[in-house]
């Protein structure tokens, strides 16, 4: 720090350019800095602990709010309706049981139970209750085929399960859009890949 006047500038802050002749005024000035930072050290630390207890919280909230989703549905004697299917098989299965009016009515009566505040938590705990990552990695939204292979993704957007999430959706968010739905749906079904990866992994 340079001090072209040796008598004004005889203390200097370390956090400015503020300079003083009196070490007691630059003091004053200096403890400005330090309490602007401790007070937002300090902001920033709650705003986090309370991000973090409030994240915990929903999160313990939404698994009460699924386990009573699955009492109420096990006493109606629908809890097939809401077992992830795990293997491919018992995914179509349900499908072909949606075809009729009180099949497709049952499933989405079921989604209807599921926690869920917003639109993209409640098509991810949804899809949840509808489809393993096994399964889900095999779909995607719209489908993928390759020459040489009959299927390399199976369309999900073509499934009942899928009509009856949109359909959910529709009466639970009526301000959502259909993007915002097909969007989450997208999303998570991509990122089954991953969830497995980390299964795998922490399995390990
Ligand atoms: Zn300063």
């Amino acid at each position: 720090m340079s001090r072209p006047n040796p008598f004004r500038q005889k203390y200097v802050c370390f956090g400015c350019t503020y300079s003083s002749y009196s070490k007691h005024t630059l003091l004053n000035h200096m403890r400005k800095h330090t309490d602007e930072d401790l007070e937002r050290d300090m902001q920033l630390a709650i705003n986090q602990q309370i991000s973090k207890e409030i994240y915990a919280r929903l999160t313990r909230l939404q698994m009460k709010l699924d386990m009573i989703a699955q009492a109420i549905c096990k006493e109606e004697g629908s809890t097939e309706a809401f077992a992830p299917a795990n293997d491919l098989e018992s995914f179509l299965e349900r499908d072909q049981s949606m075809s009729g009016n009180s099949g497709f009515d049952r499933v989405k009566n079921s989604l209807n139970n599921i926690g869920g505040d917003r639109v993209r938590i409640f098509v991810f705990n949804s899809l949840r209750q509808i489809l393993s990552d096994e399964v889900a990695v095999l779909y995607s939204l719209s489908g993928k085929v390759s020459a040489g292979y009959p299927v390399v993704k199976r369309k999900f957007a073509d499934t009942n399960q899928f009509k009856a999430l949109m359909k959910c959706c529709n009466q639970r968010f009526p301000e959502s859009n259909v993007q915002e739905v097909r969007s989450a749906v997208s999303d998570w079904l991509n990122q089954a890949k991953t969830r497995l990866e980390r299964k795998r992994h922490e399995e390990q």
